[in-house]
């Protein structure tokens, strides 16, 4: 009986920790204007999600900055657009732009930020897309991000 007991506790002791990760994850932006992942699950379990996007480089943010930011996938190239015409002032991104779902801040080298979106946001079976929006990164600074079972 104490055993079975301690192991329940010990289980939920486990399991809080583990809950908790699972509507969040990191993401590395590095100085050779790479993301770490090309794709993000979240589970459908979530309601909200965070995502850190940490810089693992050392430019400063006028040279290789990096931000993440989600859209529709047929949204991704206007985004991009608007964003470079929008400039360093707005951190590339079209002032209150609505086809942003979530985005962190523009960051440089040594520096995170962390963003948290409503799960309920999202359409399970959409494919979203993810980008940095600094000039040229996009190209290859992309990903998807979807909803899990
Ligand atoms: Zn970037």
């Amino acid at each position: 009986m104490m055993r079975k007991l301690f192991a329940i506790a010990l289980l939920c002791l486990l399991s809080t920790p583990l809950l908790a990760a699972e509507c969040a994850t990191t993401i590395e932006g590095n100085d050779a204007m790479q993301f770490n992942k090309k794709t993000i699950t979240v589970p459908s379990t979530c309601k909200t999600f965070s995502v850190t996007l940490k810089h693992v480089g050392k430019l400063p943010k006028a040279a290789m900055g990096h931000n993440w930011v989600l859209t529709h996938s047929n949204d991704k190239d206007g985004v991009i657009a608007d964003g470079l015409k929008a400039g360093a002032a707005n951190s590339y991104e079209k002032p209150n732009d609505a086809r942003i779902i979530a985005h962190t801040k523009l960051i440089g080298g040594g520096e995170s930020d962390t963003t948290t979106f409503d799960v309920a946001k999202l359409k399970k079976g959409e494919t979203y897309a993810y980008i940095c929006t600094f000039p040229g990164h996009a190209a290859l600074m992309h990903g998807t991000l979807s909803i899990g079972s």
